[in-house]
């Protein structure tokens, strides 16, 4: 299954980053302080960095329906939580375009 890159709209990455600005850097399901851009990495283990990147969401896990309503902010783990749940099928890899 290849990802569809043409659902998302041109300024994807802008409503990405204000989805994660609004819930301050924190997961939105388990409160989890996720990093922040500029913050201070290099302490960090890849898979402690891995955990704490929050990810942007779908509820409707449909990647052009961009309203607020639509989007959440998850880390990781609760990303994945979110879309083994479901029907999805799609792979770990790809979350982090979600
Ligand atoms: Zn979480
Ligand atoms: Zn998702």
């Amino acid at each position: 299954m290849k990802f569809n890159r043409r659902l998302y709209p041109d300024n994807w990455s802008e409503l990405a980053l204000a989805v994660k600005q609004e819930a301050k850097w924190c997961c939105q399901k388990c409160g989890l302080k996720c990093i922040a851009p500029g913050e201070d990495t290099s302490k960090l283990s890849r898979s402690e960095r891995m955990k704490r990147t929050l990810q942007t969401h779908h509820w409707d896990r449909n990647p052009s329906n961009n309203c607020a309503e639509n989007l959440i902010a998850l880390c990781s783990a609760c990303h994945l939580f979110y879309h083994q749940g479901g029907k999805s099928n799609v792979s770990p890899g790809q979350l982090s375009l979600w």
